[in-house]
């Protein structure tokens, strides 16, 4: 399956040759802040398939594991559109929004301790305290 994504502008997309590994809820701060939304859903590539069209800029912070987590962003719009996690090198991570074709609903919810009060997933989903294991 190929799976495109862009900005809110169209000067960065991206372009995905496979099905996604991961499908991922967030509910932490930062996905919070990133998105301006109740929390980030985040869709999992392996790097190979990918191919980014368009300047990005990056900024990095320190997750909680430690390890570094990249986000690139639109320099023109500010979408953020991906993100490149440390922990799992070799992958990428696209934001839901951004993308134009469907993919499979969140497998997992992470960060349920910052979730907000009103917000429900299913509940057959595995939940996590924090970031997953
Ligand atoms: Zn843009
Ligand atoms: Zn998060």
């Amino acid at each position: 399956m190929r799976h495109r994504a862009s900005c809110q502008c169209g000067a960065l997309s991206l372009e995905a040759v496979s099905d996604p590994e991961l499908v991922i809820a967030c509910n932490c701060r930062a996905c919070q802040r990133r998105t301006g939304a109740a929390f980030g859903v985040g869709v999992l590539f392996p790097r190979s398939a990918v191919r980014i069209e368009g300047d990005s800029r990056a900024w990095s912070r320190v997750a909680e594991s430690g390890r570094q987590m990249t986000s690139h962003f639109c320099p023109v719009c500010g979408t953020s559109l991906f993100w490149l996690p440390e922990m799992r090198p070799g992958h990428v991570i696209v934001a839901l929004g951004c993308l134009e074709t469907e993919v499979a609903a969140p497998s997992r919810v992470i960060w349920a301790e910052a979730q907000h009060d009103w917000v429900r997933f299913p509940e057959h989903l595995p939940h996590y305290e924090k970031a997953a294991p």
